[in-house]
């Protein structure tokens, strides 16, 4: 159990994949790295939020399967996939993830 104001963040969590791209759909905070999970940076670091979290893995799950429902096409999920459809990804309570996709023309 990790609890708030207590969580370990790991340098890596810095430069991940989905690092710049996760937000706290009810504080608007960046998120942190803690493991193979991600956490509200105000949970993390201050209490000030509340706990929710998503692992790496159905993270992964979720976007693959969202862009394909998308039609979106690409040989492996990497930052240039995220860079090229995707604007943020706010996760909320109950780690409810949603997408919100770069507009294109
Ligand atoms: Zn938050």
């Amino acid at each position: 159990m990790i609890s708030c104001g207590k969580v370990q963040t790991n340098k890596e969590g810095k430069v991940d994949l989905f690092y710049v791209y996760l937000k706290c759909r009810e504080c608007g905070s960046k998120f942190t790295k803690a493991g193979k999970y991600y956490y509200c940076n105000n949970y993390a670091r201050t209490c000030s939020c509340t706990k929710h979290s998503t692992n790496r893995e159905n993270l992964i799950k979720y976007i693959e399967r969202e862009l394909k429902a998308k039609h979106i096409k690409y040989d492996e999920l990497n930052r240039q996939v995220l860079f090229e459809y995707i604007k943020d990804i706010a996760i909320s309570e109950n780690s409810v993830v949603k997408i919100n996709y770069k507009s294109r023309k």
